[in-house]
């Protein structure tokens, strides 16, 4: 029943006002149990009596003490009200019931400042009393038998009807504005709750903030997450579309050129071998494209399995540099290197010289004739550095910090032409150095040439830290 936060709060916010509801009128029951109605009355004729006797206290507060025991007993029978003189330390003077009723202790005398003013008599029979000092020093009391009291009458109590009134509304004003104050608490919540539900994927306008701070927290914080869905599915439809177009080239050349091997439009043996070659290219970059996305893919995803040995970087830079030899005497690059004699780091061996063949196949391809490669790697602090610079065309300054996205080409046109990737090396290479733990980084100037950094920490083989899946 009690299962929405308001409606629990409702019930909070009602029994705190029950409970403390209840608290008074328990204490107040117990105040009119000690002191009905009938005591205050008869209390309030004490006062009275006392008022009156006090007024012309000089007639007989002075007087011998048989004179004003007879004086006293005769107001007494006039009053019905018991009638004492007592000294300042509480011993009897005059009594107007001397005899004819039991001797009250004063004890109590001295606890006058008690809200409940009983005295008993040497029978225990408990007496009402009120004290009033006489202008000779001494103490005047007045006193009668205390009433027995029925819990009828304390409930018949002239306080109860007001008491009850008072504690229904209040019970009810409290039962109003504890509604409201749950629908203040909560509704903040629940507009979130409304915007959530009617929030469509497509739609971009982040929660207006507002309500408690807690409430405005969390509207941030789904603002921050429906930001990064967007960004994931935006992400999610480039690629797509990525793909898509990377596809449509080469798929267009290869219907195009069977097209012309079936309809014979390349009759001659020369443009038959042709096509089939532009067949057997374009097929080949789709098979390459295809393995990198699927490359890829296992890495963003974590899966790919990545090995933790043991790697010498000095021995794995000079294979990668005797692969790409040939590769750079054909494109008149000079390829130098420098490497420390040793210095070993922990990781996937054949994942690292992926990284490294693809920076060193980039800059020799965008590197003119004539042009440098340098390969060089140093143990810089707890990271080994490893730089592959090129004295080649160069990066736009706009398009570097775009290179390592997915299909990204600075400029297709530019050198590396027909050579040119997916755009999908270096976002390969990303994912490689950071699940490896490491950085990397590029500066480069358009017709100066390019540097690449991948920094790499030097670990134990045992070390947790490298070579993670990703969360
Ligand atoms: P691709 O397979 O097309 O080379 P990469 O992801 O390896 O894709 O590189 C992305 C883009 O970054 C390249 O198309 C190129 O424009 C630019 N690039 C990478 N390395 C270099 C370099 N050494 N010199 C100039 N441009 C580079």
């Amino acid at each position: 029943m009690f299962t929405s936060l308001r409606s629990r709060l409702w019930l909070t916010y009602a029994i705190t006002i029950v409970t403390a509801l209840l608290v008074v009128a328990v204490v107040f029951v117990v105040y009119l149990f000690d002191n009905p109605l009938v005591y205050r009355q008869t209390r309030l004729r004490l006062v009275v009596v006392a008022s009156e006797l006090l007024s012309n206290q000089s007639a007989w507060a002075d007087l011998p003490h048989n004179r004003l025991q007879t004086q006293l007993a005769s107001q007494d029978a006039r009053l019905d009200v018991r009638l004492l003189v007592i000294t300042p330390n509480r011993k009897v003077i005059a009594d107007s019931r001397a005899g004819s009723a039991p001797d009250l202790q004063t004890k109590p005398f001295f606890r006058q400042l008690k809200l409940n003013q009983t005295a008993l008599d040497v029978q225990g029979k408990p007496w009402l009393f009120v004290l009033r000092k006489l202008n000779n020093g001494n103490i005047f009391v007045s006193a009668v038998p205390r009433p027995k009291v029925s819990f009828w009458n304390i409930l018949t109590d002239e306080l109860m009807p007001p008491l009850g009134w008072g504690g229904a509304l209040a019970f009810l004003l409290a039962l109003l504005i504890a509604y409201s104050m749950a629908r203040w608490v909560a509704d903040p919540l629940q507009h979130v709750v409304n915007a959530v539900q009617g929030f469509s994927g497509s739609d971009a306008h982040p929660l207006t903030l507002q309500g408690p701070q807690e409430v405005r927290e969390l509207v941030g914080a789904f603002n921050q997450m429906t930001t990064r869905v967007h960004a994931s599915q935006k992400a999610q439809r480039d690629f797509v579309a990525d793909v898509s177009h990377e596809l449509k080239t080469p798929l267009t050349s290869i219907q195009g050129f069977s097209q012309a091997l079936l309809d014979g439009t390349a009759a001659n043996p020369e443009d038959q071998k042709q096509a089939a070659q532009v067949i057997f290219d374009e097929t080949n970059r789709m098979h390459h494209m295809v393995l990198d996305l699927l490359d890829l893919a296992r890495l963003d995803g974590g899966i790919a399995d990545l090995q933790r040995a043991q790697v010498d970087l000095p021995g794995l830079l000079n294979a990668a540099v005797q692969r790409f030899a040939p590769q750079a005497r054909s494109a008149g690059v000079q390829l130098e290197v420098q490497l420390p004699p040793q210095l070993n780091i922990t990781g996937d061996g054949d994942r690292l010289a992926q990284v490294f063949n693809n920076l060193i196949d980039n800059a020799i391809k965008f590197t003119p004739v004539g042009g440098h490669v340098s390969v060089s790697a140093a143990s810089i602090g707890a990271a080994a550095e490893v730089r592959v610079t090129d004295t080649g065309i160069g990066i736009p300054a706009e398009a570097l910090p775009r290179i390592y996205d997915r299909f990204y080409q600075a400029d297709i046109s530019r050198q590396g032409g027909k050579k040119h990737g997916a755009g999908l090396g270096l976002a390969i290479v990303c994912e490689i150095v950071h699940a490896h733990g490491g950085k990397i980084s590029a500066k480069s100037a358009l017709g100066q040439g390019s540097e690449f950094v991948v920094s790499l920490p030097v670990v134990n083989p045992d070390a947790s830290t490298l070579v993670q899946r990703k969360k």
